[in-house]
């Protein structure tokens, strides 16, 4: 059996990371995704416990005081962070872990565990992810420029993560994305 192993996939809103993290649970069968809490609103389709944990300002401060989080940040004015007990439950047991978080919760994460692995995810170009941001249909002018203001921060970082991957193909960069957490994961077979 692997050992349980922490993978963390940031990258700008638009990127396709939750297209790739949803093909990587589909093939790698070991890996298993945190749900987030946030206090941002739901759009429309996102479900309560399977999309993220809906919570008021109230309940994530309380979580944030209990150390309930493992990390948490300020995104678009929301508040978002990885629950910190399911994680380390799901390590413990020999999973591949997966957070989708932003970079400063990535680097949150390298703090604590130094051995998570940091994977960026990239969109083609910044023309590209503006393009997907609005044929998403569900962010405001205002939003979709907001992102693109914190893409431009977050690609800023791109080479201190482990690796970097471009979704241009998706088919190729799934299979790069599972290829990477194998790799990794099978260092620690036992
Ligand atoms: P969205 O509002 O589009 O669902 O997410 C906005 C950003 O917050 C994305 O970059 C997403 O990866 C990030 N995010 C989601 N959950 C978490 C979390 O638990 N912690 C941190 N730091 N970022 C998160």
């Amino acid at each position: 059996m692997r050992a349980g192993n922490l993978f963390v996939i940031s990258g700008p809103s638009g990127a396709g990371k939750g297209t790739l993290v949803a093909r990587l649970l589909h093939e790698v069968p070991d890996a298993w995704v945190s749900v987030s809490v946030t206090t941002r609103l739901p759009r429309e389709g996102e479900v309560d416990g399977i999309h993220y944990q809906f919570a008021s300002g109230e309940e994530f401060q309380r979580l944030v005081n209990e150390d309930g989080l493992l990390e948490w940040a300020t995104y678009g004015g929301n508040r978002y962070g990885t629950p910190r007990a399911s994680v380390e439950e799901h390590i413990a047991r020999g999973d591949q872990v997966i957070l989708e978080i932003d970079v400063q919760g990535g680097f949150q994460v390298r703090e604590k565990f130094p051995a998570a692995h940091l994977v960026f995810i990239e969109p083609p170009s910044l023309e590209e992810l503006e393009k997907r941001l609005r044929g998403r249909g569900t962010e405001t002018e205002e939003a979709v420029a907001a992102r693109m203001e914190t893409a431009r921060v977050e690609l800023s970082r791109k080479m201190e993560y482990d690796i970097r991957l471009v979704n241009d193909d998706l088919d190729v960069a799934t299979a790069a994305l599972v290829g990477y957490v194998n790799e990794q994961a099978e260092k620690t077979r036992g």
